[in-house]
C-alpha cells in the first residue's frame, strides 16, 4: 500500500502465477507449459528473425500471422484477432465485450484470471457452481447475463463440454457473447472455432503456450465474426498498436506450419497423460477424465497440500490450489514420460516410508 496508488490500485486482488523457479533441475509440473520444445522450425524463424530489421515496429496488424491462423481454421483474416498471450487476447475480451449492465458467467471452479479482469475492468459477475462431479451444466445458465465465459477443456479440472453443448449455449443466449477458452483444446476435443460461421455471439480464444510449447513467445488468438473481431482492434489499437513483436510474429507462423512436429509432440502428451492417469489410479488417486495436458487428482487418505509439499522435497513441483471445493486435489502438468515416471516412483516411495 502507498499513499500514491490510484483508488483502482488499491482495490485490486491481482492474479498469481505458478511458481517459476530459478533452481535448475526440478521437475516441473506445475504451470502447464509443454515438456517438448518448440517446433526446431520456429527456432531457425527466430534466428533469421534477429536481424537489423528490429529497428522497424513491427506489422501492427500481425496480417501473415492472422492468414496463417484463418486458414488452419477455414476462416477469413477480418475473423482473426491476435495478442500478446491469450491472457492479453482475454483481457481487452473482457473489455471489449463482456463488461454490460447484466453480469457476466463463469463456473465456480475455473480460470482464476477471470474475477481478477473483472476486477479489474469493473464487470460484475455471477460465479455458476459446477455439478458434483465437475461438470458443466448448460441449463445452469439460463438467465439474464452480460457474458458467458469458461475454458473447454475446463481448468484446472481437465473436463471437456462437447460441441453439441456448447451449441446449445450459443443458441439458448443469442443476446450475449459467449467465449469459449481453448487453451487445452488440442490434447482432446475439438474446437468451437467450426461453429464461428454459425454463431455471431460466438468468440473462440486459443493460444500458442501449450500445444505449440511457446508459453515464453506470447502468443495467443481469438476467432470469431467480424464485428467481434472489431472490437477487440479498437480495444487493442487503445492500448498497444504492436502487442506482438518481430521474433514472436515470425516465430508464431512457423510454429503453425510446422503440423508434423505439432502432431508428434501433441500425441506423446496425450499417451503419457494416459498412462500416467492408469499409475496415479493404482495409487489411490482419484483422477478426473482429461481432455487437457495435465491431470486433476484427489487421493482418497492423503492430504493434497502435504503431498504438494512432500513432492516438492523431492525436487517435484505440482499445483495445489487452497480453495473451497478443490483443496483435496493436485493439478499435475504432464512431464516428458521420464518426468512423469519419476513423480510415480517418488510417489511410491513416499506412500511405503509412511
Ligand atoms: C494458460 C492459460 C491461458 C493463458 O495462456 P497465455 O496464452 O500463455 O497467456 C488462458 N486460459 C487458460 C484457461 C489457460 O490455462
Amino acid at each position: 500500500m502507498s499513499r500514491y496508488w490510484s483508488p483502482l490500485v488499491n482495490s485490486l486482488q491481482p492474479y498469481v502465477p505458478g511458481e517459476q523457479p530459478k533452481l535448475r533441475n526440478l521437475v516441473k509440473l506445475n504451470t502447464n507449459e509443454n515438456p517438448y520444445g518448440p517446433s526446431p522450425r520456429v527456432l531457425e524463424a527466430l534466428c533469421a528473425e534477429a536481424n537489423e530489421g528490429l529497428r522497424l515496429y513491427p506489422d501492427p496488424n500481425s496480417d501473415r500471422l492472422r492468414d496463417a491462423i484463418a486458414a488452419r481454421y477455414g476462416l477469413e483474416r477480418d475473423q482473426v484477432f491476435v495478442g500478446n498471450g491469450s491472457d492479453e487476447v482475454l483481457a481487452h475480451t473482457f473489455l471489449g465485450l463482456l463488461k454490460h449492465d447484466q453480469p457476466l458467467l463463469f463456473p465456480d471452479i475455473t480460470y482464476s484470471f477471470y474475477p481478477v479482469y473483472c476486477g479489474l475492468y469493473g464487470i460484475e459477475f455471477e460465479q455458476v457452481p459446477l455439478a458434483e462431479d465437475f461438470t458443466l451444466r448448460i441449463e445452469d445458465y439460463r438467465r439474464p447475463n452480460g457474458g458467458i465465459i469458461f475454458p473447454n477443456p475446463n481448468a484446472p479440472t481437465g473436463r471437456l463440454l462437447p460441441l453439441e453443448a456448447i451449441e446449445q449455449l450459443l443458441e439458448a443466449n443469442s443476446q450475449s457473447v459467449v467465449v469459449v477458452d481453448e487453451a487445452y483444446i488440442d490434447f482432446g476435443g475439438d474446437s468451437a472455432a467450426a461453429l464461428v460461421a454459425r454463431y455471431p455471439n460466438l468468440l473462440v480464444v486459443q493460444t500458442l503456450s501449450k500445444s505449440r510449447s511457446l508459453a515464453g513467445l506470447r502468443v495467443g488468438f481469438a476467432m470469431g465474426q467480424a464485428p467481434l473481431v472489431e472490437a477487440l482492434d479498437r480495444v487493442k489499437n487503445s492500448f498497444n498498436s504492436y502487442p506482438l513483436d518481430r521474433l514472436a510474429l515470425a516465430g508464431a507462423v512457423a510454429a503453425l506450419e510446422d503440423e508434423t512436429y505439432f502432431e508428434q509432440t501433441r500425441r506423446a502428451v496425450i499417451e503419457t497423460r494416459e498412462w500416467l492417469k492408469t499409475e496415479l489410479e493404482r495409487l489411490g488417486f482419484e483422477v478426473l477424465p482429461s481432455a487437457a495436458n495435465f491431470l486433476f487428482a484427489r487421493h482418497a487418505r492423503r492430504d493434497a497440500a502435504a503431498l504438494a509439499a512432500a513432492l516438492r522435497q523431492d525436487g517435484i513441483i505440482v499445483r495445489h490450489f487452497k480453495q473451497a471445493r478443490i483443496e483435496q486435489y493436485l493439478r499435475i502438468t504432464i512431464g516428458t514420460e521420464a518426468q512423469c515416471r519419476q513423480l510415480v516412483e517418488a510417489l511410491n516411495q513416499l506412500f511405503q516410508s509412511a
